[in-house]
């Protein structure tokens, strides 16, 4: 696997450092080349492509940002993820795309140390149980990893938009991940991480 090194597109004045703990997976539809991405999150405002690492609809690896330095793709979790997005047209992704995937976990993973594999959706659980508990809801939504099943997912935004009924006051961090709240990278997630038996 090459990874083409676009780390110069970056601005990195201002950015802080990163400590990863986890690596986060994500996927996008629209942006299939690297350069789509780019102009896209420039637009946004960012520093540069948000993640650190991107698969493109050509299945070629770019890296966007050192892993030293911050993400911007997971709230929450920028301080302390690697971020890898996977273009995929439809939701889902071909044995190639998979295997360079694959390829890319076991490369960060080497270079960084044997950390956690997370999908964005799982992640925005997370990050939402965390502010509920800092601000003492005293409620905890259980998703696990499963919550890329569309079923599981389905279920699970329904309930955390039945919360934002029940709580029309609650802050606007809580508020923003729930109508936000998006299964990202969806089922694919389970092609990338779990190796199936044949
Ligand atoms: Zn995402």
């Amino acid at each position: 696997m090459d990874i083409i090194d676009m780390t110069g597109t970056l601005d990195s004045s201002g950015l802080r450092p990163n400590a990863p703990q986890l690596i986060v997976v994500h996927s996008t539809r629209s942006y299939p080349e690297f350069g789509d991405l780019l102009a896209f999150h420039r637009e946004r405002g960012f520093a540069g492509v948000g993640y650190h690492f991107f698969i493109s609809a050509s299945n070629r690896v770019y890296q966007a940002r050192p892993m030293n330095i911050e993400g911007a793709h997971a709230l929450g979790f920028n301080l302390r993820s690697v971020g890898i997005c996977v273009h995929s047209k439809d939701g889902s992704i071909g044995k190639g795309v998979s295997e360079t995937a694959r390829a890319l976990l076991t490369f960060v993973r080497g270079s960084i140390g044997d950390i956690e594999v997370i999908s964005h959706t799982y992640a925005q659980v997370a990050y939402l149980n965390r502010l509920l508990d800092e601000r003492g809801f005293g409620t905890h939504f259980d998703y696990g990893s499963d919550a890329v099943d569309p079923t599981v997912f389905d279920r699970a935004r329904s309930e955390l938009e039945r919360f934002l009924d029940g709580n029309a006051g609650c802050d606007e961090d809580i508020r923003r991940i729930i109508t936000g709240f998006k299964n990202c990278p969806g089922p694919m997630f389970n092609d990338i991480v779990r190796v199936r038996a044949p």
